[in-house]
């Protein structure tokens, strides 16, 4: 994830997860993914909506009505230099309608009636003159998902039930994320690969739920919040409540943790380099959401976006200390400062103070990469 992401400003005015309703969406297993939903669940979804009140069910069917029109599927075509040429511009409209009405109004691909568009059946850049490729019988009907996931440039598309757009929204209503960040790595580990900002903009809807009455959604508010932190069997640290049930393999690191602290900690990877890290507690990942199959700490990871230019798919990376020996770990409040004491038979006991730290972590200078020195993390009070 991209360390860009702003903490999320917490208005007075708005409701803490505790306080908004839990039973939004009805919960039975469902995970993350939307795909293995049941019809019962989607109808749910949708009652519940129009039970708090987010729509009505006359909004709901205009909706749908509006996307079952297939508005513009003759018009785009005949208005085509490709059609109007092989048909001539008199003659198009008429054999545009007569193959519209013969087809049988339902997705060639999924058999989707909604948003239905006319799609080439052998593709435009397969003719040596793209205008070749407009002919009657060379058209289909492909609903607006299954037409644009089979452009080259949404090559990981179609792994999901549900289109971005509908899924930033599914994700936020049905997971209920407790944090900006926590929405973006849900979002990321769904499958999204858009920029931030697009989940930044759904966000949004969590402000203003949390503003109902009653509130339905809820908002972490970090800084005034204590945590336990966990660490899981892969290293993973999380937040979650305090005294929350810890499964087997996971150990309470820290009870109580004030969330305007930081987790500041020393960790050694394969390469045996050792590295300082410093996680605000805002930006630690909780583990208290219903994943499904994800292990709880699926969240405690970091994104690193496409690079579309080079062909590079987006990387989501596990946080450190996963996968890494974590040597040691410290608690800093925003009033203390971090220093490393370091014990030497020769120079006794040297104080120096710790490097600027960061969420990506800071490679260590190499005196105290030198495993002859013992390393010590400790927090001195600023006067
Ligand atoms: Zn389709």
């Amino acid at each position: 994830m991209s360390s860009n992401i702003p903490s999320d400003t917490h208005f007075s005015d708005e409701a803490t997860p505790q306080d908004s309703v839990k039973d939004l969406v009805p919960k039975s297993g469902f995970g993350l993914h939307d795909e293995v939903w049941s019809e019962k669940q989607w109808f749910e979804l949708i009652r519940t909506l129009v039970g708090y009140g987010i729509g009505t069910w006359q909004e709901f069917a205009a909706l749908i009505l509006g996307h079952l029109n297939p508005s513009q599927t003759g018009t785009s075509l005949a208005s085509s230099e490709g059609f109007k040429r092989r048909y001539g511009k008199g003659n198009t409209m008429r054999i545009v309608m007569e193959w519209a009405y013969s087809q049988t109004g339902q997705c060639g691909d999924c058999g989707s009636r909604l948003e239905l568009q006319a799609d080439h059946i052998k593709g435009k850049a397969q003719f040596e003159d793209q205008l070749d490729a407009d002919y009657i019988e060379n058209m289909t009907l492909l609903c607006r998902r299954c037409n644009v996931i089979r452009r080259t440039s949404h090559k990981l598309g179609g792994q999901t039930y549900l289109t971005a757009e509908s899924a930033l929204m599914w994700i936020l209503f049905v997971i209920k994320p407790r944090t900006l960040v926590d929405y973006c790595r849900l979002c990321r580990i769904y499958g999204m690969t858009m920029s931030d900002i697009r989940m930044q903009e759904a966000w949004a809807m969590a402000h203003w739920l949390s503003r109902n009455d009653p509130p339905l959604f809820g908002i972490e508010d970090d800084s005034k919040t204590h945590y336990d932190l966990i660490q899981w069997s892969s290293g993973s640290i999380t937040r979650a409540d305090v005294g929350t049930t810890l499964p087997n393999g996971a150990v309470r690191v820290y009870e109580r943790v004030p969330g305007d602290h930081c987790l500041t900690f020393v960790a050694m990877g394969n390469d045996r380099r050792k590295k300082l890290y410093s996680y605000p507690m805002h930006w630690i990942a909780l583990s208290t959401y219903d994943l499904g199959d994800l292990p709880p700490y699926a969240l405690a990871i970091r994104y690193t976006p496409p690079d579309r230019k080079k062909g590079k798919p987006q990387r989501i990376t596990l946080h450190a200390p996963a996968n890494m020996t974590l040597l040691s770990h410290k608690l800093v409040a925003p009033d203390e400062k971090l220093v490393f004491q370091r014990a030497d038979d020769l120079l006794g006991r040297e104080r120096v103070e710790a490097p600027p730290s960061t969420n990506k972590g800071v490679l260590l200078s190499k005196s105290f990469q030198n495993l002859d020195f013992t390393l010590e993390i400790e927090t001195v009070r600023t006067p």
